[in-house]
């Protein structure tokens, strides 16, 4: 594994490699990586020749309120974490790098932004697409590989790329959990050991939701009165939401009536976790 941290450097690398014949896959991170992430790595390497990882955290996702001087970091573990997933490449642009003098240039997605996450955090879906934007610029022609773990993330960035006729196929990948059903994530380091033993109360809500779909409800009020009833009877967890929406275009359906994606967000002390499950009602009877 090569580490590299210009764009240009990485440009370079991958022209010898495309002309070599070589299918590119990438996966972009802000480190502090975990089997989740490690999990992208695998795939990406399973199905591409040359496999680049970037880790940035990137300023623009983060509001002046939140946790961007203390988002943990570990750059020697993530270097091992990116070897040993197989990869080739590890792209990890300083600030300066990115962004220069800063950018007079942001990409904003609509619609699909404006609800949950968007909600929460006005300017951080911005932040994401921008620095997704420039990183499959640098990158090229590749296989993209996002975590279903930050659902809303996901198709936010299949629709720039959609829109934007960018030359990369986005590919969303399951969940990676603790035993206990917590998605992994970087900021689970931030709760303490009584909040973790609180927080897996969200897949335990989104279970709960996904049951009553499964068993044909279609009220997506009753879905969500279900989701939020488990997560108040654990008072170390305060819920941000709990939705039903539709896969791609994350509207509330009026009425269940295919797979729906349920999403979750809630508060253990200062730490906000979400997790999401997709559910999907039975199949009609015929002849009813
Ligand atoms: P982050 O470093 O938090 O920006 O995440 C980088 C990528 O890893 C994103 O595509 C995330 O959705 C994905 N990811 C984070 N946690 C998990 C997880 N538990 N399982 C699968 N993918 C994940």
């Amino acid at each position: 594994m090569i580490v590299l941290r210009s764009a240009e450097e990485v440009r370079d690398e991958l022209r010898r490699a495309r002309r070599a014949g070589a299918t590119i896959g990438f996966v972009p991170t802000m480190g502090f990586l975990h089997a989740g992430h490690v999990s992208l790595i695998e795939r990406a390497a399973q199905e591409c020749d040359l496999v680049v990882v970037s880790v940035f955290v990137n300023p623009l996702q983060f509001s002046a309120t939140e946790d961007l001087d203390h988002y943990p970091r570990d750059p020697e573990r993530d270097a091992v974490a990116v070897s040993t997933g197989g990869a080739d490449v590890l792209f990890l642009p300083s600030v300066d790098e990115m962004y220069g003098d800063g950018t007079l240039t942001t990409v904003t997605v609509e619609g699909v932004t404006r609800m949950m996450e968007g909600a929460a955090r006005p300017t951080h879906f911005a932040g994401v697409a921008t620095v997704v934007a420039k990183l499959f610029s640098i990158v090229g022609e590749s296989r993209a590989y996002f975590g279903e773990k930050d659902y809303q993330q996901l198709v936010v960035v299949r629709r720039m790329a959609a829109d934007l006729s960018m030359p990369v196929t986005v590919i969303g990948c399951p969940i990676v959990r603790e035993p206990d059903g917590l998605a992994l994530s970087s900021r689970n380091v931030y709760l303490s050991p009584d909040q973790r033993e609180a927080a897996p109360v969200l897949l335990r809500a989104l279970r709960a939701g996904a049951a009553l779909v499964t068993a044909g409800e279609s009220d997506p009020a009753t879905v969500r009165a279900a989701m939020t009833e488990v997560v108040a009877a654990e008072p170390r967890g305060v819920l941000d939401y709990a939705e039903v929406a539709a896969p791609e275009t994350l509207e509330p359906p009026d009425t269940i009536k295919g797979e729906v994606r349920l999403l979750i967000a809630a508060r253990f002390g200062t730490t906000r976790l979400l997790d999401n499950l997709a559910a999907t009602p039975p199949l009609p009877v015929p002849g009813r």
